[in-house]
C-alpha cells in the first residue's frame, strides 16, 4: 500500500543572550566543563531563579519572525523528571501559557502552521565515555535559554521538512535570536512522524525521533521511518507510539521508550517566576526594533539594487554573506557589480580555503574599493579577481596592491603608441600578412602588445589603438 507521511517538528533553539535564563552565568558555547555554574543553574536548594528580561524580548522577537501571536500574558511551568544533564529533578518551561501561539510559516507555496513557542531552559550534556563504561557531566549548558517551536502535522515529506528547518533557522538568524549552529547543537529538532493510506485523511499512530542535529539527519531519520513504518502497516500491525533515537552511524532509529513507559512530568506552575506580561506598546515596541527579514532584504535586492532573483536568494540564504555584501553596498553603489565579484570570486576564495566569511583579513569596504578601482577603468576584470585573492591571502589596501603589483592600468595613449609602435617594427611580417587580409595574426599582434605593456595594459584602449596603426 502507499502512505502519506505526517511529520510534525518540535525545534529547540538556543537564544543568543549574554546570560543564561535565570542566573548571570555565561550564556555562551563552550567553556571549559563546569566553569560556567553557579548555585542557581546547578540547582541547590535555596536559589531563586531570576527570569532574564533579553530572553523574553528574543522570544517574541521569534514569534514575530514566526508571524505568530505574541501573548500579553503568559507564565511558566514545572516539568519534573530526573536525569542526570537536569540537575534540580525539573525544568522550567511554559505548558499552559505559552509566549507565542499561532503562527505560520510559508513553504513552497504551502502554510506550515506553528502551534506555539514557548520559553525553557536548556539542560546540561552528558558525555559518555563507552570504553571506560563512565559518564560525565557538563552543566555549562544548564540554564541556556531556550525557546522550544512546535508545529502542527503539517509537513509531507522529507524535503518539505528540511525546507522548513532551513526557512525557520534563517529567520530566527536575521531576527538575531539563535545563531542557528546545528553542527554546535543551537538548534535541534525532534521530528514526530506517522502514515496514513492515500485518499485516507485520519492520521496514524506517530513515532518521535529525539534530537536531531544536522539537517542530513533530519532527513535520514524520515526517510528511514517511512520505510519501517510502511513495512509494519503492510503486515497488517500496528505502529507503536514511542520515543526514539536516530543512529548517525547506522541511518536507523531505536526504540527509546514507549508511550507506557512515558514520563508523569507533574507539571505544575512556576511558583518561584512571574507571569510575563506585555502592553500593547510594549508589543509594538519590540515588533519595531525587529532587524531586516530575508523577505525585505530579498525586496530590497532585486527592486532597489537591481540584483537577479537567483543571485538575490544566494546572497540571503546565508545571513553572515549578505550582511557583508550590504556592507560593501554601503561604500560603493555599484550594486551588482559587487555582487559578482561577492558570489564568484569571494565564494571561490572561501571554498578553497575552507574559511568562513567572519573569518577574512579584510573589510567589506576593501571588498568595494576593488570594484570601484575597476569601475573607474584603473584595474582590469582580471586584476580585481587578483587583487581579491591577496586581500585573502594577506589583506591590505586595494590600491597598495595594485601598484606594488602592476596592476594599475596604463590608461596614457602616447605610452602604449611607442609600444604598439615597436611591437610594429619589429614583426613586419605578420603587420604584412594581416594587411594583406589574415584577420588571424591581430591576435598574435595583440599578444606581443600586452607582453611589452604588462599585466597593466587597459586592453580596450591597446586594442583600439592596435586597430588604428594597423589601418594606417
Ligand atoms: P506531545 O506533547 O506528546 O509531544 P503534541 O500534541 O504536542 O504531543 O505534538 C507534538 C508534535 O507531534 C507536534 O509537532 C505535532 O504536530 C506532532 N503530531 C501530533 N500528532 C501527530 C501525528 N499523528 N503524526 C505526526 N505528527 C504528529
Ligand atoms: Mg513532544
Ligand atoms: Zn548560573
Amino acid at each position: 500500500m502507499r502512505y502519506i507521511p505526517v511529520i510534525g517538528l518540535e525545534i529547540h533553539a538556543e537564544m543568543l543572550t549574554h546570560s543564561k535564563v535565570f542566573c548571570t552565568c555565561s550564556a555562551e558555547f563552550g567553556g571549559e566543563e563546569n566553569s560556567r555554574v553557579c548555585p542557581r543553574c546547578a540547582g541547590l536548594p535555596g536559589t531563586l531563579p531570576v527570569l532574564n528580561q533579553g530572553a523574553v524580548t528574543l522570544a517574541a522577537k521569534a514569534g514575530f519572525a514566526l508571524d505568530c501571536t505574541v501573548n500579553p500574558y503568559s507564565a511558566f511551568d514545572r516539568k519534573n523528571y530526573f536525569y542526570p544533564d537536569l540537575p534540580k529533578a525539573y525544568q522550567i518551561t511554559q505548558f499552559e501559557k505559552p509566549i507565542c501561539t499561532d503562527g505560520k510559516v510559508n513553504i513552497r507555496g504551502k502554510d506550515i502552521r506553528i502551534n506555539r513557542i514557548h520559553i525553557e531552559e536548556d539542560a546540561g550534556k552528558l558525555i559518555h565515555d563507552e570504553y571506560e563504561g563512565i559518564s560525565f557531566a557538563d552543566y555549562n549548558r544548564c540554564g541556556v535559554p531556550l525557546i522550544e517551536i512546535v508545529t502542527e502535522p503539517d509537513l509531507r515529506s522529507a524535503d518539505e521538512a528540511k525546507e522548513f528547518v532551513e526557512e525557520v533557522a534563517l529567520r530566527l538568524k536575521y531576527a538575531g535570536v539563535c545563531d542557528a549552529r546545528m553542527e554546535q547543537g543551537s538548534l535541534r529538532v525532534d521530528v514526530n512522524i506517522s502514515l496514513m493510506p492515500y485518499g485516507s485523511s485520519e492520521f496514524g499512530t506517530r513515532a518521535e525521533i529525539k534530537n536531531l542535529n544536522s539537517l542530513k539527519s533530519i532527513v535520514r531519520a524520515i526517510e528511514y521511518e517511512i520505510e519501517r513504518q510502511t513495512e509494519i502497516l503492510d503486515k497488517g500491525e500496528k505502529v507503536v507510539q514511542e520515543t526514539r533515537r536516530f543512529n548517525d552511524n547506522h541511518g536507523n532509529t531505536k526504540a527509546l521508550r514507549s508511550k507506557e513507559e512515558a514520563h508523569d512530568y507533574r507539571y505544575f506552575p512556576e511558583p518561584d517566576i512571574p507571569p510575563v506580561l506585555f502592553s500593547e506598546a510594549e508589543l509594538s515596541a519590540i515588533r519595531e526594533s525587529m532587524p531586516e527579514m530575508p523577505q525585505k532584504r530579498f525586496e530590497r535586492y532585486t527592486k532597489e539594487y537591481g540584483l537577479p532573483e537567483k543571485d538575490a536568494e544566494l546572497l540571503i540564504g546565508d545571513k553572515d554573506l549578505s550582511d557583508f555584501y550590504d556592507a560593501a553596498a554601503r561604500c560603493n553603489p555599484s550594486y551588482k557589480a559587487i555582487a559578482n565579484l561577492v558570489l564568484v570570486e569571494l565564494l571561490r576564495n572561501l571554498n578553497d580555503s575552507g574559511m568562513c566569511i567572519s573569518d577574512v583579513k579584510f573589510s567589506p569596504a576593501n571588498l568595494a574599493q576593488i570594484v570601484k578601482l575597476s569601475d573607474e577603468g584603473k584595474i582590469s576584470k582580471n586584476a580585481a579577481k587578483d587583487i581579491l585573492k591577496i586581500l585573502f591571502e594577506s589583506g591590505g589596501d586595494p590600491l597598495e596592491i595594485a601598484k606594488a603589483n602592476n596592476l594599475i592600468m596604463e590608461s596614457d595613449a602616447s605610452a602604449l603608441e611607442s609600444i604598439i609602435d615597436k611591437v610594429i617594427a619589429e614583426n613586419a611580417d605578420s603587420v604584412e600578412s594581416y594587411k594583406s587580409g589574415n584577420q588571424k595574426v591581430f591576435g598574435f599582434l595583440m599578444g606581443q602588445v600586452v607582453k611589452e605593456a604588462g599585466k597593466g595594459a587597459n586592453p580596450q584602449l591597446a586594442r583600439d589603438l592596435l586597430m588604428k596603426k594597423l589601418a594606417d
